[in-house]
Protein backbone atom coordinates (compact mmCIF):
# COMPACT_ATOMS: atom_id res chain seq x y z
CA UNK A 1 0.00 0.00 0.00
CA UNK A 2 1.55 3.57 -0.91
CA UNK A 3 2.40 5.75 1.89
CA UNK A 4 0.01 8.67 2.64
CA UNK A 5 1.61 11.71 1.32
CA UNK A 6 1.94 15.45 2.24
CA UNK A 7 -0.81 17.71 1.77
CA UNK A 8 -0.86 19.95 -1.69
CA UNK A 9 0.81 16.93 -3.39
CA UNK A 10 4.28 17.56 -1.77
CA UNK A 11 6.07 15.20 -0.59
CA UNK A 12 6.49 15.96 2.93
CA UNK A 13 6.92 13.24 4.96
CA UNK A 14 4.13 12.34 7.55
CA UNK A 15 5.10 13.25 10.73
CA UNK A 16 4.20 11.25 14.21
CA UNK A 17 5.84 9.26 17.15
CA UNK A 18 7.66 11.87 19.60
CA UNK A 19 8.21 14.97 18.62
CA UNK A 20 12.15 16.31 18.15
CA UNK A 21 10.81 19.82 19.03
CA UNK A 22 9.24 18.04 22.30
CA UNK A 23 9.80 18.53 26.68
CA UNK A 24 11.66 15.93 26.27
CA UNK A 25 10.69 15.39 30.54
CA UNK A 26 7.03 14.80 29.49
CA UNK A 27 8.10 12.36 26.76
CA UNK A 28 10.57 10.80 28.94
CA UNK A 29 7.40 10.33 31.65
CA UNK A 30 4.74 8.80 29.01
CA UNK A 31 7.58 6.34 27.84
CA UNK A 32 8.82 4.95 31.22
CA UNK A 33 4.78 4.32 31.42
CA UNK A 34 4.88 2.71 28.47
CA UNK A 35 8.00 0.36 28.63
CA UNK A 36 7.13 -0.15 32.38
CA UNK A 37 3.17 -1.45 31.14
CA UNK A 38 2.41 0.94 33.61
CA UNK A 39 -0.02 3.29 31.51
CA UNK A 40 -2.06 4.88 33.36
CA UNK A 41 -5.89 4.98 32.67
CA UNK A 42 -6.18 8.91 32.88
CA UNK A 43 -3.78 11.52 32.14
CA UNK A 44 -4.14 15.42 32.36
CA UNK A 45 -1.71 16.81 30.15
CA UNK A 46 -1.14 20.38 30.63
CA UNK A 47 1.04 23.29 29.21
CA UNK A 48 0.67 26.50 27.37
CA UNK A 49 -1.07 26.78 24.15
CA UNK A 50 1.25 25.15 20.85
CA UNK A 51 3.65 23.69 23.49
CA UNK A 52 2.52 19.97 21.14
CA UNK A 53 0.19 17.95 24.45
CA UNK A 54 -1.82 16.87 21.55
CA UNK A 55 1.41 15.92 19.65
CA UNK A 56 2.54 13.75 22.97
CA UNK A 57 -0.98 12.63 23.06
CA UNK A 58 -0.93 11.11 19.87
CA UNK A 59 2.37 9.28 20.12
CA UNK A 60 1.31 7.76 23.07
CA UNK A 61 -2.11 6.39 21.02
CA UNK A 62 0.34 5.51 18.23
CA UNK A 63 2.86 3.59 20.95
CA UNK A 64 -0.10 2.00 22.55
CA UNK A 65 -2.07 0.61 18.80
CA UNK A 66 1.18 -0.07 16.86
CA UNK A 67 1.28 -3.32 15.75
CA UNK A 68 5.02 -3.94 14.56
CA UNK A 69 5.66 -6.63 16.99
CA UNK A 70 9.13 -6.75 16.81
CA UNK A 71 10.06 -3.24 17.51
CA UNK A 72 12.74 -3.32 20.36
CA UNK A 73 10.94 -0.33 22.30
CA UNK A 74 7.57 -0.48 23.03
CA UNK A 75 7.29 3.45 24.09
CA UNK A 76 8.45 3.71 20.53
CA UNK A 77 5.85 3.42 17.42
CA UNK A 78 6.97 2.20 14.45
CA UNK A 79 5.18 5.01 12.59
CA UNK A 80 4.78 2.97 9.42
CA UNK A 81 2.17 -0.03 10.34
CA UNK A 82 -1.49 0.64 9.65
CA UNK A 83 -2.63 1.09 13.10
CA UNK A 84 0.14 3.94 13.18
CA UNK A 85 -0.66 5.64 10.15
CA UNK A 86 -4.12 5.61 11.25
CA UNK A 87 -3.61 7.53 14.69
CA UNK A 88 -1.55 10.25 12.95
CA UNK A 89 -4.86 10.83 10.31
CA UNK A 90 -7.66 10.49 12.79
CA UNK A 91 -8.77 7.48 11.29
CA UNK A 92 -7.76 4.46 14.03
CA UNK A 93 -11.39 2.98 15.26
CA UNK A 94 -9.82 2.97 18.86
CA UNK A 95 -8.78 6.18 19.49
CA UNK A 96 -11.51 8.57 20.07
CA UNK A 97 -10.47 12.22 19.91
CA UNK A 98 -12.95 15.45 20.47
CA UNK A 99 -12.29 19.43 21.00
CA UNK A 100 -13.94 22.14 20.61
CA UNK A 101 -13.18 22.38 16.65
CA UNK A 102 -15.25 18.87 16.02
CA UNK A 103 -17.57 19.48 18.33
CA UNK A 104 -18.65 22.54 16.52
CA UNK A 105 -18.39 20.57 13.29
CA UNK A 106 -20.88 17.95 14.79
CA UNK A 107 -22.93 21.13 16.18
CA UNK A 108 -22.94 22.83 12.65
CA UNK A 109 -22.15 25.91 14.86
CA UNK A 110 -18.89 28.07 15.32
CA UNK A 111 -16.13 26.87 18.03
CA UNK A 112 -15.47 30.51 18.60
CA UNK A 113 -16.12 31.33 22.54
CA UNK A 114 -18.15 27.99 23.18
CA UNK A 115 -17.37 24.59 25.52
CA UNK A 116 -17.06 21.43 25.53
CA UNK A 117 -20.57 20.36 26.44
CA UNK A 118 -22.21 17.36 28.70
CA UNK A 119 -23.33 15.74 25.21
CA UNK A 120 -19.94 15.78 23.44
CA UNK A 121 -18.62 13.85 27.24
CA UNK A 122 -21.78 11.78 26.76
CA UNK A 123 -20.57 10.72 23.75
CA UNK A 124 -17.40 10.05 24.41
CA UNK A 125 -18.45 7.70 27.65
CA UNK A 126 -20.87 5.61 25.46
CA UNK A 127 -17.47 5.36 23.24
CA UNK A 128 -15.56 4.26 26.10
CA UNK A 129 -17.60 1.22 27.05
CA UNK A 130 -17.02 0.12 24.06
CA UNK A 131 -14.76 -3.21 23.62
CA UNK A 132 -11.30 -2.25 21.24
CA UNK A 133 -11.19 -3.57 17.74
CA UNK A 134 -8.28 -3.53 16.73
CA UNK A 135 -5.58 -1.93 19.34
CA UNK A 136 -5.26 -3.44 23.22
CA UNK A 137 -6.42 -0.46 24.43
CA UNK A 138 -9.31 2.33 23.73
CA UNK A 139 -7.63 5.93 23.48
CA UNK A 140 -10.33 8.61 24.39
CA UNK A 141 -8.65 11.74 23.96
CA UNK A 142 -10.12 15.20 25.09
CA UNK A 143 -8.81 18.52 24.18
CA UNK A 144 -9.39 22.03 25.39
CA UNK A 145 -10.72 20.01 28.53
CA UNK A 146 -10.54 23.74 30.04
CA UNK A 147 -13.63 24.97 28.78
CA UNK A 148 -15.61 22.04 29.75
CA UNK A 149 -17.94 23.54 32.59
CA UNK A 150 -19.25 22.08 35.40
CA UNK A 151 -21.57 19.66 34.47
CA UNK A 152 -19.74 17.98 31.74
CA UNK A 153 -16.70 17.91 34.26
CA UNK A 154 -19.36 16.33 36.66
CA UNK A 155 -20.45 13.77 33.90
CA UNK A 156 -16.54 12.88 33.18
CA UNK A 157 -16.06 12.71 36.34
CA UNK A 158 -18.07 9.39 36.67
CA UNK A 159 -16.46 7.81 33.55
CA UNK A 160 -13.01 8.89 35.86
CA UNK A 161 -14.27 7.02 38.58
CA UNK A 162 -14.73 3.57 37.18
CA UNK A 163 -12.92 3.47 34.23
CA UNK A 164 -13.57 0.84 31.90
CA UNK A 165 -9.84 -1.75 32.42
CA UNK A 166 -9.21 -1.50 28.41
CA UNK A 167 -9.58 2.78 28.12
CA UNK A 168 -6.44 5.33 28.26
CA UNK A 169 -8.56 8.59 28.91
CA UNK A 170 -6.23 11.75 27.76
CA UNK A 171 -7.15 15.28 28.87
CA UNK A 172 -5.13 18.38 27.30
CA UNK A 173 -6.06 22.21 29.00
CA UNK A 174 -3.94 25.00 28.73
CA UNK A 175 -5.19 25.70 32.43
CA UNK A 176 -5.32 22.45 34.79
CA UNK A 177 -6.86 24.94 37.68
CA UNK A 178 -10.14 25.36 35.20
CA UNK A 179 -10.64 21.59 35.73
CA UNK A 180 -12.46 20.24 38.87
CA UNK A 181 -10.17 18.68 41.86
CA UNK A 182 -12.24 16.05 41.79
CA UNK A 183 -11.01 15.58 37.49
CA UNK A 184 -8.40 16.35 38.64
CA UNK A 185 -7.28 14.38 41.05
CA UNK A 186 -8.29 11.44 39.47
CA UNK A 187 -6.08 12.00 36.41
CA UNK A 188 -1.67 11.04 36.46
CA UNK A 189 -0.28 14.94 35.77
CA UNK A 190 1.54 15.66 33.05
CA UNK A 191 3.02 18.83 32.46
CA UNK A 192 4.64 20.00 28.96
CA UNK A 193 7.32 22.49 29.32
CA UNK A 194 8.15 25.41 26.85
CA UNK A 195 11.87 24.42 24.88
CA UNK A 196 14.36 26.89 24.62
CA UNK A 197 14.51 28.59 21.77
CA UNK A 198 17.39 26.88 19.97
CA UNK A 199 15.70 23.61 20.39
CA UNK A 200 12.48 25.20 18.07
CA UNK A 201 14.63 26.90 15.92
CA UNK A 202 16.52 23.88 15.18
CA UNK A 203 13.99 21.61 14.58
CA UNK A 204 12.23 24.12 11.95
CA UNK A 205 15.59 24.28 10.22
CA UNK A 206 15.48 19.81 9.88
CA UNK A 207 11.89 20.57 8.16
CA UNK A 208 13.73 23.00 5.75
CA UNK A 209 12.38 26.10 7.26
CA UNK A 210 15.20 28.97 5.90
CA UNK A 211 17.56 29.86 8.87
CA UNK A 212 16.08 33.72 8.83
CA UNK A 213 12.98 32.73 8.85
CA UNK A 214 13.22 29.79 11.59
CA UNK A 215 15.19 32.15 14.16
CA UNK A 216 12.30 34.46 13.80
CA UNK A 217 9.41 31.92 14.39
CA UNK A 218 11.55 30.56 17.33
CA UNK A 219 11.59 33.87 19.00
CA UNK A 220 8.49 34.44 18.74
CA UNK A 221 7.40 31.04 19.65
CA UNK A 222 7.97 31.25 23.38
CA UNK A 223 9.35 28.08 23.19
CA UNK A 224 6.27 25.84 21.94
CA UNK A 225 7.36 23.73 19.05
CA UNK A 226 3.58 23.08 17.86
CA UNK A 227 3.07 26.56 17.38
CA UNK A 228 6.05 26.99 15.76
CA UNK A 229 5.42 24.34 12.99
CA UNK A 230 2.08 25.37 13.02
CA UNK A 231 3.45 29.10 11.91
CA UNK A 232 5.80 27.69 9.66
CA UNK A 233 3.30 27.22 7.07
CA UNK A 234 0.31 29.81 8.67
CA UNK A 235 0.74 33.00 7.27
CA UNK A 236 -1.77 34.77 9.72
CA UNK A 237 -0.86 33.31 12.40
CA UNK A 238 2.66 34.21 12.52
CA UNK A 239 1.18 38.20 11.47
CA UNK A 240 -0.43 38.25 14.40
CA UNK A 241 2.22 36.62 16.64
CA UNK A 242 4.16 39.80 14.67
CA UNK A 243 1.82 42.25 15.71
CA UNK A 244 2.24 41.46 19.01
CA UNK A 245 5.72 41.52 19.21
CA UNK A 246 5.61 45.25 17.58
CA UNK A 247 2.81 46.70 19.55
CA UNK A 248 5.36 44.95 23.00
CA UNK A 249 8.57 46.81 21.22
CA UNK A 250 6.92 50.18 21.21
CA UNK A 251 4.96 49.59 24.10
CA UNK A 252 8.56 49.44 26.08
CA UNK A 253 10.26 52.16 24.24
CA UNK A 254 7.74 54.50 24.94
CA UNK A 255 8.11 57.20 27.76
CA UNK A 256 6.36 57.30 30.68
CA UNK A 257 3.37 58.52 30.47
CA UNK A 258 2.39 57.01 27.14
CA UNK A 259 3.41 53.29 28.85
CA UNK A 260 0.47 53.96 31.66
CA UNK A 261 -2.35 54.95 28.50
CA UNK A 262 -1.39 51.42 26.38
CA UNK A 263 -1.23 49.58 30.17
CA UNK A 264 -5.14 51.47 31.03
CA UNK A 265 -6.08 50.40 26.86
CA UNK A 266 -5.00 46.96 27.35
CA UNK A 267 -6.66 46.67 30.86
CA UNK A 268 -9.43 47.80 28.59
CA UNK A 269 -8.51 44.83 26.16
CA UNK A 270 -8.13 42.63 28.57
CA UNK A 271 -12.20 41.70 28.85
CA UNK A 272 -12.75 40.79 24.94
CA UNK A 273 -9.46 39.53 23.71
CA UNK A 274 -7.76 37.73 27.39
CA UNK A 275 -5.11 35.71 25.25
CA UNK A 276 -4.00 38.54 22.95
CA UNK A 277 -3.65 41.34 26.15
CA UNK A 278 -1.72 38.01 27.59
CA UNK A 279 0.23 38.14 24.64
CA UNK A 280 1.28 41.35 24.33
CA UNK A 281 2.65 41.27 28.50
CA UNK A 282 4.66 37.73 27.22
CA UNK A 283 6.25 39.71 24.10
CA UNK A 284 6.95 42.85 26.38
CA UNK A 285 8.63 40.78 29.09
CA UNK A 286 11.14 38.87 26.06
CA UNK A 287 11.94 42.55 24.96
CA UNK A 288 13.08 43.36 28.40
CA UNK A 289 14.75 40.16 28.53
CA UNK A 290 16.29 40.73 25.49
CA UNK A 291 17.28 44.30 26.97
CA UNK A 292 18.72 43.27 30.12
CA UNK A 293 20.76 40.27 27.88
CA UNK A 294 22.31 43.13 26.39
CA UNK A 295 23.13 45.73 29.40
CA UNK A 296 24.35 42.85 30.99
CA UNK A 297 27.03 41.91 27.86
CA UNK A 298 25.76 38.73 27.53
CA UNK A 299 24.61 39.14 23.84
CA UNK A 300 22.09 36.59 22.28
CA UNK A 301 24.97 34.83 20.30
CA UNK A 302 27.90 35.60 23.41
CA UNK A 303 29.46 38.14 20.73
CA UNK A 304 32.73 39.19 22.45
CA UNK A 305 31.81 43.00 21.41
CA UNK A 306 28.41 42.77 22.94
CA UNK A 307 30.84 41.45 26.61
CA UNK A 308 33.02 44.20 26.53
CA UNK A 309 30.25 47.05 26.37
CA UNK A 310 28.13 45.43 29.53
CA UNK A 311 26.56 47.95 31.91
CA UNK A 312 25.28 45.27 34.92
CA UNK A 313 23.95 48.40 36.94
CA UNK A 314 21.30 48.89 34.19
CA UNK A 315 21.15 45.09 33.62
CA UNK A 316 19.88 45.04 37.08
CA UNK A 317 17.16 47.58 36.85
CA UNK A 318 15.93 45.96 34.18
CA UNK A 319 16.25 42.53 35.86
CA UNK A 320 13.70 44.53 37.73
CA UNK A 321 11.34 45.22 35.36
CA UNK A 322 11.36 41.67 33.85
CA UNK A 323 10.08 40.42 37.81
CA UNK A 324 7.40 43.15 37.73
CA UNK A 325 6.26 42.16 34.51
CA UNK A 326 6.52 38.34 35.57
CA UNK A 327 4.11 39.39 38.57
CA UNK A 328 1.96 41.01 36.50
CA UNK A 329 1.07 37.70 34.54
CA UNK A 330 0.70 35.73 37.83
CA UNK A 331 -2.01 38.72 38.68
CA UNK A 332 -3.52 38.42 35.49
CA UNK A 333 -3.87 34.85 36.16
CA UNK A 334 -4.99 35.01 39.70
CA UNK A 335 -7.79 37.48 38.45
CA UNK A 336 -6.55 40.73 39.79
CA UNK A 337 -7.94 43.74 37.76
CA UNK A 338 -5.85 43.91 34.30
CA UNK A 339 -5.70 47.74 34.94
CA UNK A 340 -4.10 47.61 38.18
CA UNK A 341 -1.65 44.65 37.27
CA UNK A 342 -0.88 46.48 34.18
CA UNK A 343 -0.13 49.74 35.80
CA UNK A 344 1.65 48.25 38.58
CA UNK A 345 4.16 46.45 36.12
CA UNK A 346 4.58 49.81 33.93
CA UNK A 347 5.96 51.70 36.87
CA UNK A 348 8.48 48.94 37.36
CA UNK A 349 10.01 49.19 34.12
CA UNK A 350 13.50 50.95 33.96
CA UNK A 351 14.00 54.27 32.16
CA UNK A 352 13.31 54.16 28.19
CA UNK A 353 16.49 55.49 27.38
CA UNK A 354 18.52 52.49 29.23
CA UNK A 355 16.69 50.39 27.48
CA UNK A 356 17.99 51.22 23.74
CA UNK A 357 21.09 49.64 22.56
ZN1 LIG B 1 3.31 1.08 14.07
Amino acid sequence: MARPRGTRGTDVRPEGGWPDWGDPQAIRQLQEAMRGGQVAHAYLISGPAGVGKAELARALAQAICCTATDRDDPAIPCGDCRACRNVLRGAHPDVESIDLATQAALAERPARGMNLGIDAVRRLRASAALLPLEAERRVVIIDDAETMLEPAQQALLKLLEEPPPFVVLILLTDEPEAMLTTVRSRCRPVVVRPMPERTVRESLMRQGVEPELAAEIARLSRGCGAWARAAATDKKLLQARRDEWERAQSWVAAPPYDRLVTAYRLGEEFGKRRAGAVGVVQAAIQVLRLAMLRAAGAGESGDDDLAASGDPGTAVAIGRGVSASMQCLRDLDANVRPRLALEAMVLAWPNPESLSS
